[in-house]
């Protein structure tokens, strides 16, 4: 689901913090959502030290020094997390898309894969911890690892089990955060990267390869899935045939069109194959293995043409070159029959039911949109409340679909300073907003505030920041 149309080699950039946000602050008068149980807590001051929440309660006192927001009863969320985005796609990318974030009360990120190199990716995670730039927390979890030559430039590569082991060495060695499978790895290689990961001590997220099937990723040990399809097709009992017909094709030598022809009959032998009883039973495999599933349903959207009109805001707050490649004439709508939109329309369904099968059986969910400048029409911080939406309409309450941005991200990361409750000692990662989420969630869309690493960005910085990328969009 990465869609690289322009490639840029050299990593330039150059970040500002434009809009002034202050340090050390007291919001008063807010009300706490609790998330994970749903309770609200009235009349409370929340005092923000440094990137601290130092002190929360109903009567908070602070220095006449430190500036003072009053909330006049609005609610305190965490900050919401995206799970699944991909901000180095070109050299400038995080310009917009850290700025997109905060504006949309996200303030915290996992990055799954960009063309930046790591050094460059590790000191802007530096810049933003340090305060020096202004951006969500970033985790970064892009160490993708795929078959020779690789589904996308600058990936780790491996062909055989001895070079699954070298390169998880590699990837703990640079300290990234996890190591990533990808859609082409051959089941062995697959097998042996689990197995270095654990021993490693780093999580295994990403892709379920297309010729491994869900059940032997989960006694692999995967930690995390990326995207929702292959669940789906784990509920279809033609999975393991489906499988075979791509061993066999790739190990005859198909080339990529053949293995993509292959590919796309899937849809239409899930739609006919997929079985509600092997589906439960599937889902309470995931559910009791803790395999957490990042669904990025929203990147759907793209192939039912549900796409923001040319002028709508979020399409001005993107650069211009990027807006243009993304209206360029795209190969897969133009190649779109009305059979096969139709196909479309039943697999997106089939998906979205499934999905709320899973979080009805307690699998895992990690809010994820995939965002990037690299995938048409996914907006970093737009397209993650998008997202949420779309849980809401699969049925989930709005509570348990703030869950999945909130408190399930960093007990998956294994953040010790945040776990998506608001409490003295943790990060002060937060937004307020107008009206309770707890009912409805359209008022994340607008927040009143928001606080990343303790730096608080009122409505007047938000509406700053705006500007500033309507300005720079133009
Ligand atoms: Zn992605």
């Amino acid at each position: 689901m990465q869609h690289i149309r322009s490639l840029c080699a050299a990593a330039v950039f150059t970040i500002s913090s434009p809009v002034p946000a202050t340090a050390d602050a007291l919001l008063t008068d807010v009300t706490l959502v609790d998330v994970a149980t749903g309770t609200l807590t009235e009349g409370q001051d929340v005092l923000i030290e440094g990137a601290t929440i130092a002190a929360i309660g109903p009567d908070v006192t602070a220095p006449d020094s430190v500036p003072r927001l009053d909330g006049g009863g609005r609610y305190l969320i965490p900050g919401l997390w995206d799970s699944h985005v991909h901000v180095f796609s070109t050299p400038t990318e995080p310009d917009t898309a850290l700025a997109l974030y905060l504006l949309n009360g996200v303030t915290g990120i996992r990055d799954m894969g960009g063309l930046w190199p790591f050094a460059a990716q590790k000191a802007l995670q530096a810049r933003i911890e340090s305060g020096d730039v202004l951006g969500p927390r970033l985790v970064l979890s892009g160490a993708w690892v795929d078959a020779a030559p690789g589904s996308w430039p600058g990936m780790f590569l491996a062909d055989t089990p001895d070079e699954a082991r070298a390169v998880v060495d590699r990837i703990a060695q640079q300290g990234w955060a996890a190591v990533k499978s990808y859609s082409m790895l051959d089941q062995r290689t697959y097998l042996a990267l689990a197995e270095a990961a654990t021993k490693a001590g780093l999580p295994l997220v990403g892709h379920i390869p297309e010729r491994v099937a869900l059940k032997t990723a989960i006694s692999a040990g995967q930690d995390g899935m990326e995207h929702f399809g292959r669940v789906t097709m784990a509920c279809a009992t033609a999975e393991e045939r489906m499988l075979d017909d791509l061993r066999r094709a790739m190990d005859a030598g198909a080339d990529q069109q053949a293995i993509l022809a292959v590919m796309a009959k899937r849809n239409r032998i899930i739609l006919e194959t997929w079985d509600q009883q092997l589906c439960d039973e599937t889902l309470a495999q995931m559910a009791e293995a803790g395999l957490h599933v990042s669904p990025t349903l929203v990147v759907a959207d793209f192939y039912t043409g549900t796409l923001p009109a040319p002028d709508a805001p979020r399409m001005k707050m993107i650069p211009a070159e990027t807006r243009d490649a993304w209206t360029q004439p795209d190969f897969r709508l133009d190649a779109m029959t009305d059979e096969l939109r139709s196909l479309a329309q039943d697999s997106i369904a089939l998906d979205r039911r499934t999905f709320a099968m899973a979080h009805a059986a307690g699998v895992p969910i990690l809010a994820s949109s995939d965002a990037s400048f690299a995938n048409p029409y996914l907006f970093h911080g737009f397209s993650l409340l998008d997202e949420l939406d779309l849980y809401v309409a699969a049925g989930l309450s709005p509570r348990e679909a703030l869950f999945t941005a909130t408190v399930a991200p960093p007990r998956f990361f294994g953040i010790a300073d945040q776990d998506g409750t608001l409490a003295a000692g943790h990060r002060a990662d937060l937004a307020l907003v107008d009206a309770n989420p707890l009912q409805d969630l359209r008022t994340l869309r607008n927040p009143y505030a928001v606080v990343a690493g303790g730096r608080l960005l009122d409505r007047a910085a938000l509406d700053g920041l705006r500007d500033d990328l309507l300005a720079a969009g133009r």
